[in-house]
């Protein structure tokens, strides 16, 4: 059994990661200072007696002993980061640290949850893991992007420093049940509009694209490369090999909804934002060897069934 720290802004990608990680033997602490949601998510594993809880400042320095420490600690939607970007920025980096601090002194292995967004606009299409610019340090997705590029920094020479066991994952877009209904990231956006029988709010001409990953594909990356303990310290992306126009998102979940009344209206494409991402998963697949498995259709069904209940 190894002790395990998950941290995070009651954002949920660690209420799934929490729930595998326990259904494995482990224990799991989980620390949040509930910056971006409630506890709901978690309510089943609090009952869990591997399961722990503790709401922190994530200012503030952390000691305890662990073997692992997943750092996921800040707001990834969009709406979240540019509220308070001063906040983001300056926590998301102080925590970093704290959480480095906190490995180098206890010896334990962290992964650092990086993102798709240090590539921010990409001129090579799909990115692999060596294509490095064309990213704007003074635009309002800059808060989120650049302190995600800093920590990739912080790791990596913790690691050259002091030998610390790092890993770090560069998570592209994923969707889930248990997504927050009103993130305005754009698979709750759809399905929301489309159980509501809204207009569908497609921002630009819609060939703007992304690569969407089911949470268990990342779930499992993330658990592997934090388990295998021959490593190169090198960061990975995570993944999926399927790139969609966001149109074509939209087609999917009115085809998943036949009910929905909605129809697709154009908006002006949001400040800042990035035009065309695709994983290159060659690095990932060569080293964890495993392929993403599920396929955008099949996963939308059950994220849509539990939108449902927020109508
Ligand atoms: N998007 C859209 N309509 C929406 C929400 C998002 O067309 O209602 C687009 C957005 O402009 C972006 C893409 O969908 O190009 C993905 O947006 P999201 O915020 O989900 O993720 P990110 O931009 O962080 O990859």
């Amino acid at each position: 059994m190894k002790k395990i720290l998950v941290t995070w802004w009651a954002w949920f990608v660690w209420s799934h990661l929490c729930r595998r990680l326990l259904n494995e033997w482990n224990e799991v602490i989980c620390l949040d200072n509930l910056f971006t949601w409630t506890k709901e998510n978690i309510e089943d594993m609090l009952q869990n007696s591997n399961f722990n809880f503790i709401l922190h400042d994530v200012n503030l320095p952390f000691w305890w002993q662990f073997d692992q420490i997943y750092n996921l600690a800040c707001p990834a939607s969009p709406i979240h980061y540019q509220r308070n970007p001063i906040e983001t920025f300056k926590t998301s980096i102080l925590w970093a640290m704290n959480m480095l601090e906190l490995a180098l002194k206890t010896k334990a292995r962290i992964l650092q949850a990086s993102t798709s967004e240090v590539y921010w606009d990409p001129v090579v299409h799909p990115q692999n893991e060596g294509y490095w610019w064309n990213v704007n340090p003074i635009w309002i997705r800059s808060c989120y992007d650049e302190w995600k590029r800093g920590s990739e920094t912080l790791f990596m020479d913790y690691h050259r420093e002091h030998w610390v066991d790092i890993r770090i994952v560069r998570i592209f877009n994923t969707y889930w049940s248990l997504m927050h209904p009103a993130d305005w990231r754009v698979v709750s956006n759809f399905i929301m509009q489309a159980l509501k029988n809204e207009d569908i709010t497609i921002y630009w001409d819609w060939t703007q694209t992304r690569s969407f990953q089911y949470i268990d594909d990342l779930v499992d990356v993330m658990i592997r490369m934090m388990n295998n303990e021959i490593w190169f310290i090198w960061p990975v992306n995570t993944w999926t090999q399927f790139e969609f126009t966001i149109k074509e998102l939209a087609e999917i979940v009115l085809k998943l909804i036949p009910e929905s009344k909605s129809k697709l209206v154009y908006k002006p494409l949001p400040w800042d934002d990035p035009k065309q991402r695709k994983a290159d998963n060659k690095l990932a697949f060569e080293k964890l060897w495993r392929q993403p498995l599920i396929p955008l259709e099949k996963w939308l069904i059950p994220t849509i069934e539990y939108f449902r209940k927020f109508i």
